[in-house]
């Protein structure tokens, strides 16, 4: 057995474990009194159109093509579709042909990895960043360069950007809205981020590329704009999912956009392919690749996550929380009361409240409160709240 292999799978993350925690918890002491906010799972249910195309999809298309293969790299009418939807939108170039279907921003993002990395390669991301970021690079034999953001606003530290690229940096990863901070990217962070890796890849005399992992795209709150990256640097990869913004994490549909204008853009392109083939992720499934394609555009009801937002970060602010304004997603990435964020976790627990410490995140002494879950969990779990601040002194 691959002894890696082994420890990843015989190791629980740190959400999952708080999540069967709650699972269990519930049954001792009563769902009502276990407030769950470990998991990023969507709260709002998926937009009726989904399910009305669905059905229309069952319903009118020949039951062989509907559920066969696709093109390795997705359907064509499908890749068509979000090459248009993305230059309609954004204004930006785009071709069908630089399109490959996925399952998801996982996926999306273990084959851009492999597509840009070989061994020994460096790949910089900012802290707090998605946990498996580590998992990713790593099995690509890459090594995960995590750098701290600027501890006001999260936006990214350019002081330590700059020290931290070398010879070996084949990419940046960035994730804008961000799990777990809920932080957009500023246009004036992308344009510095933009004219620096222009910089280094002249300083270094390569391509340095920029990977955009996207699945909160959509989930953004009071009007703030998510610049489209493409559009700043041109050797950009993007990562995107409808896990969230359809509210469909279980049917593993996303995919990648290779910029048309990247530096050779046909060999990255066919590199993804590539990558998408040595991982077994071709085709990605037939019946969601045809929901997607008739569903540009279209987003869950995000207004249930804002007036969230806005009521949990409210009061955790009242009761003596500190959090950085998160713009999108669905998390707060609050500082711990003490120190350690596990032991502030642990702490929270005999409360009912289940919180993930920011550890994992690459950031200590935060926890991340996902708050895709029901208004009325959030009312109920405010007291909880208030208590644990004020074991504090708050
Ligand atoms: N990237 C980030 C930042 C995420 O938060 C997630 C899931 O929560 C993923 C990637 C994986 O998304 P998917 O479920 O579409 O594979």
């Amino acid at each position: 057995m691959n002894e890696r292999m082994y420890e990843l799978g015989s190791k629980r993350s740190v959400i999952r474990e708080i999540f069967e925690f709650g699972k269990k918890r519930a049954q001792e002491v009563g769902a009502d009194k276990v407030f769950d906010f470990s998991l990023g799972n969507p709260s709002v249910k998926p937009p009726q159109i989904v399910e009305d195309t669905l059905v229309e999809l069952l319903q009118t298309e020949e039951a062989t093509a509907l559920h066969g293969y696709t093109s390795a790299q997705g359907d064509y009418a499908t890749r068509k579709a979000i090459a248009d939807y993305i230059a309609r939108t954004h204004h930006v170039e785009t071709d069908p042909d630089y399109i490959y279907m996925t399952c998801g921003a996982a996926a999306s993002l273990t084959i851009s990895l492999s597509a840009i990395c070989n061994r020994g390669d460096e790949v910089i991301t900012f802290a707090p960043f998605f946990t498996e970021y580590r998992v990713f690079t790593q099995t690509v034999g890459a090594k995960l360069i995590e750098l701290a953001s600027d501890p006001d606003t999260f936006q990214i530290d350019f002081a330590l950007l700059e020290r931290a690229f070398s010879a070996k940096t084949a990419a940046v990863l960035v994730n804008s809205p961000n799990n777990p901070s809920g932080v957009v990217y500023s246009e004036s962070t992308i344009q510095r981020l933009a004219a620096l890796l222009e910089e280094k890849s002249r300083q270094y005399n390569k391509t340095i590329y920029l990977i955009t992992d996207e699945p909160y795209r959509e989930l953004v709150y009071g009007g703030v704009k998510v610049p489209y990256l493409t559009a700043y640097y041109k050797n950009t990869v993007v990562c995107y999912s409808y896990s969230k913004s359809l509210s469909l994490p279980g049917e593993r549909i996303g995919y990648i956009f290779v910029n048309p204008q990247a530096e050779n853009a046909k060999k990255l392109y066919l590199s993804v392919c590539g990558a998408g083939r040595a991982l077994g992720y071709v085709c990605a499934p037939s019946l969601f690749q045809k929901m997607v394609a008739r569903c540009q555009g279209v987003t869950s009801d995000v207004s249930v996550y804002e007036s969230n937002r806005d009521l949990l970060a409210g009061a955790l602010r009242q009761y003596g929380y500190a959090c950085v304004q998160p713009d999108g997603a669905f998390y707060l990435f609050v500082k711990a009361l003490e120190e350690d964020a596990n032991a502030f976790c642990e702490r929270a627990k005999q409360y009912g409240l289940l919180l993930v410490p920011g550890d994992d995140f690459g950031c200590k002494g935060y926890v991340r409160i996902a708050y895709c879950v029901s208004p009325e969990m959030i009312s109920r779990s405010l007291p909880s709240f208030k208590k644990l601040a004020e074991e504090y002194g708050r």
